[in-house]
């Protein structure tokens, strides 16, 4: 099944009508983490440790709606911890996309086939399978040897079931940047929608913080990874990918990805919590984000992240005829930050 073409419409009709609404501040994805837990432990994790005195609670699947409906973006991204984990999670998924809302949920796939069977082929819902290399240096990132198999199994199985698939991606310091463009090339020819890919975020809580990369390293690898020479269909838009090589600047719009969780609403965004919330509109204050995003708080300097800057690049657009023209003529509104990791 190939990207929707109702989810580039959906999405331009969305965010038009929003500013004709006067609307300065609104959410493009929802984040839904319906629970912190995973069977995996990678290095560079930042959820199981920040949340690690509640990983034994779970959101409802009505907690879920509620937030989805408090949120009202046309998109969704489903991650955690590992959202296979939660026993309900099908019903999770159906109950939203019921909504015709449009559902990505990503996972290490350690449990992809069991859960794909409870949740039929539609348009409205795609897997986004953890993917950071190719089997050695995969198998690395998520500390367990075999991992890269069931995962390349897994995709195969909901390709061939009809299911929507694409893989999400973190770049490292001292990533090997041929395993991962033979990685890309793999997944790209197995047939997923696209590959997406962002650098990693500097958790605070992560001891070996060599993992992060800078700003300027990550511009060095990405002008080679994302060189359009490799041959390999990304899933980021165009406008995201040229910021990623360091050929243009956004500030961070990541409010326009409110993250949920068993916590309630992140405050300020789906990497930084310094707060949580009940109340939705917290997220979307002007007084809030004076005081995020590079150039306001040190932890925002090195961030390049899809959350921020995937949705920034789709808000610059709307300003330049010629990059939203680009936009459409690529691929159309192809993501808006809804990889996690
Ligand atoms: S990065 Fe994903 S797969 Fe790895 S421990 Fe965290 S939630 Fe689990
Ligand atoms: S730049 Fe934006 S997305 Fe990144 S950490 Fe800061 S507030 Fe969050």
């Amino acid at each position: 099944m190939a990207r929707p073409l109702e989810l580039a419409a959906r999405l331009a009709w969305y965010i038009v009508s929003n500013k004709l609404r006067g609307r300065k501040r609104f959410p493009l994805v929802t984040m839904l983490e319906p629970l912190e837990k995973c069977n995996l432990a990678c290095e560079g994790c930042g959820r199981i440790r920040e949340y690690e005195p509640v990983l034994d609670r779970m959101l409802s699947v009505e907690d879920c709606i509620e937030a989805v409906e408090d949120s009202g973006a046309p998109i969704v991204s489903i991650a955690g911890g590992e959202p296979t984990l939660h026993p309900q999670i099908h019903e999770i998924v159906n109950r939203i996309v019921e909504r015709k809302r449009f559902v990505y949920m990503c996972t290490n796939a350690l449990l992809m086939e069991r859960v794909m069977k409870k949740i039929p082929p539609t348009k409205y819902f795609c897997f986004v399978v953890h993917l950071d290399g190719m089997e050695e240096a995969h198998d690395r990132s998520v500390y367990r040897k075999g991992v890269f198999r069931i995962a390349t199994r897994a995709i195969r199985a909901a390709l061939d079931s009809g299911h929507r698939v694409t893989t999400n991606t973190t770049v490292f310091n001292g990533v090997d940047e041929d395993d991962v463009i033979e990685m890309f090339k793999m997944v790209t020819g197995m047939g997923v929608e696209g590959a997406m890919v962002s650098p990693g975020y500097q958790f605070e809580m992560i001891p070996n913080q060599d993992l992060f990369i800078s700003r300027e390293n990550a511009r060095k690898v990405f002008e080679n990874v994302l060189d359009p020479k490799h041959g390999i269909r990304f899933y980021n838009n165009p406008l995201y990918l040229d910021f990623l090589r360091g050929e243009r600047e956004y500030q961070c719009a990541a409010w326009s990805n409110p993250t949920y969780t068993v916590m309630g609403w992140r405050e300020p965004c789906y990497l930084l919590g310094d707060r949580h919330t009940s109340r939705f509109d917290d997220l979307m204050s002007e007084e809030l984000w004076e005081r995020y995003g590079v150039g306001k708080d040190p932890r925002c300097a090195n961030c390049m992240m899809h959350c921020g800057f995937e949705s920034a690049s789709i808000f610059g657009a709307l300003s330049s005829p010629k990059d939203a023209f680009r936009m459409v003529k690529e691929g159309a509104v192809r993501n808006s930050g809804v990889g996690a990791g």
